[in-house]
């Protein structure tokens, strides 16, 4: 069995099936999801969809690109969710560089209210980290007790060097679909290196579908494709990616 630790199946894109999206998730072997949040209204809709489904499990936070959406209202909402029996994490939050939809300074100023939320209610961080390695590494080891209560780096893209630094710090890494792209050497290199228990898979739905399905939504259940091709890489069997990507996440989410 599999956890899907990051998608957003409270994305309009899945409105029209969300329970067949859920039901072919769990034929294919997925037993529990893990809704991140990217946005106010998304951390309200993933908590309901928590309250709605018992194998669905929410964060709450605020995605880098609407940071600049995020007033004080916003904020105290957040704030006011967190306590909610199955929101297991703070995130999807942090920095990305590469689209700038939101300037970095409030990009940065946001990650720090949650990075600091994180730590208050000691739930683990999400962070989204995209062409910003070095920000996101000298930001958060301003923070070093987040470390206890965990921190992962998502849609890991990294370079080597900063996979050892967040390992280093205690930190997981999470992988996502695009390992199985035909360019993706750099990323594949990465889950070469990663610990198998220093890791999480997770599909990011809609976004980053399998080699084969590109261009079409990604949903949960094509979870499957990724872990084969994880246990390709890290020569193992496609049950020793399942039982301790599944045996990381359940600990450091606390789920069940
Ligand atoms: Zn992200
Ligand atoms: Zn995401």
């Amino acid at each position: 069995m599999l956890i899907d630790t990051h998608c957003h199946l409270d994305f309009s894109d899945f409105d029209s099936d969300r329970e067949l999206v859920l039901k072919n998730a769990h034929v294919a072997g997925v037993e529990s999801v893990i809704d991140v949040a990217s946005s106010l209204e998304g951390s309200v809709r993933a908590v309901a969809l928590a309250r709605s489904y018992p194998q669905v499990y929410a964060s709450v936070g605020v995605h880098p690109h609407d940071a600049k959406d995020c007033p004080d209202a916003a904020w105290q909402q957040i704030r006011s969710l967190v306590g909610e029996k199955k929101v297991v994490a703070v995130g999807e939050v942090g920095l990305d560089f590469y689209r700038n939809l939101s300037e970095p300074g409030i990009q940065i100023e946001i990650f720090r209210k949650f990075i600091a939320l994180a730590m208050e209610v000691r739930l683990p961080l999400i962070v989204h980290s995209r062409l910003a390695q070095d920000q996101t590494l000298s930001i958060l080891k301003e923070y070093p007790d987040i470390g206890s209560s965990g921190v992962v780096i998502h849609c890991f893209s990294g370079d080597i060097d900063f996979l050892k630094q967040c390992l280093d710090l205690g930190w997981f890494v999470s992988f996502t679909c695009n390992v199985t792209y035909k360019k993706a050497d750099a990323i594949r290199q990465a889950v070469g290196f990663a610990p198998l228990d220093r890791m999480f898979l997770e599909t990011d739905a809609p976004y980053l579908s399998p080699e084969g399905k590109r261009g079409t939504r990604n949903e949960p259940a094509n979870l499957v494709e990724l872990a084969g091709a994880v246990a390709k890489i890290k020569q193992v069997d496609y049950e020793t990616v399942c039982a301790e990507t599944t045996k990381n996440a359940k600990q450091f989410f606390k789920i069940g």
